[in-house]
């Protein structure tokens, strides 16, 4: 797996592009949201963002706050109860078995075949697997990527250049670090 991969497993690639419909460009550092344009562009969101499509009953300003809690919960997996829990109140999921290579396992589903219901399924169904946890947002630029290490304690988006999306902010962690440590020797010596 390239260090640079940062693709969600499966349909949670579906999630990690709702929740990075919201993000800061590299090229240009302003935050800048694309759900808007994409909702009112249905070949825009079949390409942008998921095969399921919006229903009538998906009103932007739900899927906005939709959005802001699952950026929450990546950011920071420990308040993950808090902040979903008001939205699987929200959202009826149903149960279903599926049966991959005749292990059967339960899954969720939305009742209404809403957008909402289609990313708080998938979320659901991750936090089953335990993928869920893995899904994170940078600590810099704040973009969402799944984390594909062994221990799964990477922080932030890519650590090389090389990711076509999402920036080397690990790497200017690291020099920025790097330079502090090396300013603060410069100082000490100079005393
Ligand atoms: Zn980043």
């Amino acid at each position: 797996m390239p260090a640079h991969n940062q693709t969600a497993p499966g349909e949670l690639e579906d999630v990690r592009r709702f929740v990075n419909s919201w993000s800061i460009p590299n090229q240009t550092r302003i935050e800048t949201d694309q759900l808007p344009q994409w909702a009112s562009d249905s070949q825009a969101w079949a390409r942008e963002l998921s095969r399921c499509p919006l229903h009538p009953e998906d009103q932007l300003d739900t899927l906005l706050e939709l959005r802001l809690a699952l950026r929450e919960s990546c950011a920071n997996h420990d308040h993950d109860s808090e902040a979903l829990n008001t939205w699987f109140d929200k959202v009826p999921l149903s149960a279903f078995i599926e049966s991959i290579e005749s292990v059967a396992r339960l899954r969720l589903k939305p009742l209404q075949s809403t957008y909402r219901g289609h990313i708080l399924a998938l979320v659901a169904n991750a936090i089953a697997s335990g993928e869920w946890s893995r899904l994170k947002t940078c600590g810099d630029c704040q973009w969402a990527f799944y984390d594909h290490t062994r221990n799964g304690n990477k922080r932030w988006c890519g650590m090389s250049k090389g990711g076509p999306d999402g920036r080397a902010c690990g790497t200017i962690a690291k020099v920025t670090a790097f330079r502090l440590r090396a300013a603060d020797k410069a100082r000490k010596a100079a005393e």
